[in-house]
């Protein structure tokens, strides 16, 4: 009996105990979400530092840390440079730049998005109050080298690993330290857009990479069609003509065209193709659609023909809408119509998030590559391989071409009307690197530039084959 009796007493206390605990950690959570609730609702700088006090690092695929919390401050990648260059992905802590890693990861950084049990396991454990760790895909040195490659420009550069769709690299300029952010100090005019996701920019000649995969699966139309150049004339009555070649191309057929970038071939397919076709092909590639990058969604790349006529349709077949139309991309969406094509047509999923771990190093997410975008079919896309080789070789890309490296690309260029009401011209390049060991697909938009995009985009693959990518 006296045996019972301390077994009793002993089996209530342990339940006494465990349901103190649980109480306990129910409060600590509640209160947890509340000042959770209130820093997303208020959103002001001092509950953010508060709340960040000991959310998780973030670290480059490569290890180096580019945030992270140390004794209740919140401190991102000690090299200066770096964490610069990465500004706009990784953000700040203040959530000035509203779509960042430290603001589109908030949950997994905070550990808010644990169950009941995963927390109560890491309040037992006295580590609570600890957010999780995020490794990022983008690699630091080339994060270093693409800020400064674009260092004397506005624009940005993303570098994707068209195999699996991680993000290597992506940078804008300009761009601040993210302690003048959190200052709220030397802040530039423009320094704060994340170009590379959010820009929507002409895609000028790069968008002759949709309407040629079209026409490669179009069976009515003649592969072998010629179209005859008359230069600054226009093909069709305010239709597309030439701009940077007055004097005209000639009578040119798909090689010669694409190598040449000539726009009276390119509005001639265009009017061939219809509307239907060339937003067929358009949304094949992932325009008109919502586009992830893990946690962010991009800009929505549009194609929509509404303006009446040939003329029109000519001038949207080569990247430069006129009156209604719309016709627009974003260098993260650009870089990847390009890893599509290097991918045998299939666009991957792009990633940004490579692992994820909690206080205890259980790693709580981990990608997988996984197929995105069917564009086009593997044969369209060897094809398309050819063309833009030869872009790179002996046509309007060689400023890409690069010694013992086999560099495929599109060049672009846009003139639009800046916010002063000037035209500008932009200069793009999509382009990819032929390679085993290194497959890296780049996309680079340079603003009020015409021709430099190429170089800066060869430069960036160039950089990224000379080391080692996971
Ligand atoms: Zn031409």
């Amino acid at each position: 009996m006296k045996q019972f009796l301390r077994n009793l007493k002993m089996a209530t206390t342990l339940l006494v105990l465990f349901v103190a605990v649980l109480l306990a950690a129910l409060f600590v959570q509640q209160k947890r979400s509340t000042e959770e609730l209130s820093a997303a609702a208020g959103e002001n700088k001092y509950t953010l530092q508060q709340i960040y006090s000991r959310a998780g690092s973030i670290s480059s695929s490569d290890g180096v840390v580019l945030a992270h919390s140390d004794e209740g401050e919140r401190k991102y990648a000690e090299n200066s440079e770096l964490a610069r260059a990465c500004l706009h992905l990784v953000g700040d802590y203040t959530h000035r730049l509203t779509n960042s890693v430290e603001s589109v990861y908030m949950q997994e950084l905070l550990g808010s998005s644990r169950s009941f049990l995963e927390q109560l396991k890491l309040d037992l454990s006295g580590c609570g109050f600890e957010g999780n760790d995020l490794t990022l895909t983008v690699n630091s040195n080339l994060m270093l080298k693409a800020g400064k490659l674009l260092k004397n420009y506005r624009g940005s550069i993303v570098l994707l690993n068209y195999e699996t769709g991680d993000l290597l690299a992506l940078a804008n300029s300009p761009t601040v330290y993210p302690q003048d952010v959190i200052n709220w100090e030397n802040i530039t005019d423009g320094s704060l857009f994340n170009r590379a996701l959010y820009g929507r920019y002409l895609p000028g000649s790069t968008i002759k990479m949709i309407t040629t995969a079209a026409l490669l699966e179009a069976p009515d139309l003649d592969i072998d069609m010629k179209v005859k150049c008359l230069g600054s004339k226009e093909i069709v009555p305010a239709g597309a003509r030439e701009t940077l070649t007055p004097e005209g191309h000639g009578t040119v057929g798909l090689q010669e065209a694409f190598r040449k970038s000539c726009n009276a071939f390119f509005g001639k397919l265009a009017i061939a193709l219809g509307r239907e076709r060339f937003n067929e092909k358009a949304e094949n590639f992932g325009f008109n659609q919502d586009l992830v990058l893990g946690n962010f969604k991009i800009a929505q790349s549009r194609l929509d023909l509404q303006e009446p006529g040939q003329g029109a349709l000519s001038w949207a077949g080569v990247g430069q809408p006129i009156g209604q139309d719309k016709v627009t991309v974003s260098p993260m969406h650009l870089a990847a119509i390009a890893g599509a094509i290097a991918n045998d047509g299939v666009m991957m999923k792009p990633n940004v998030l490579l692992q994820e771990t909690d206080p205890l190093g259980a790693v709580k997410y981990s990608r997988e590559a996984e197929e995105y975008y069917s564009c086009c079919r593997s044969d369209t896309a060897a094809e398309l391989e050819e063309l833009m080789l030869d872009v790179v070789n002996s046509g309007t890309g060689k400023r890409a071409r690069r010694d013992g490296l086999k560099i495929a690309g599109k060049t672009g260029t846009a003139e639009m009307t800046n916010d002063d009401g000037k035209i500008e011209v932009n200069s793009l390049f999509a382009g990819y690197l032929i390679s085993d060991s290194h497959p890296l697909a780049v996309a680079v938009v340079l603003e009020g530039e015409n021709r430099d995009a190429a170089t800066v985009a060869a430069d960036m693959l160039q950089y990224a084959a000379s080391i080692a990518i996971p």
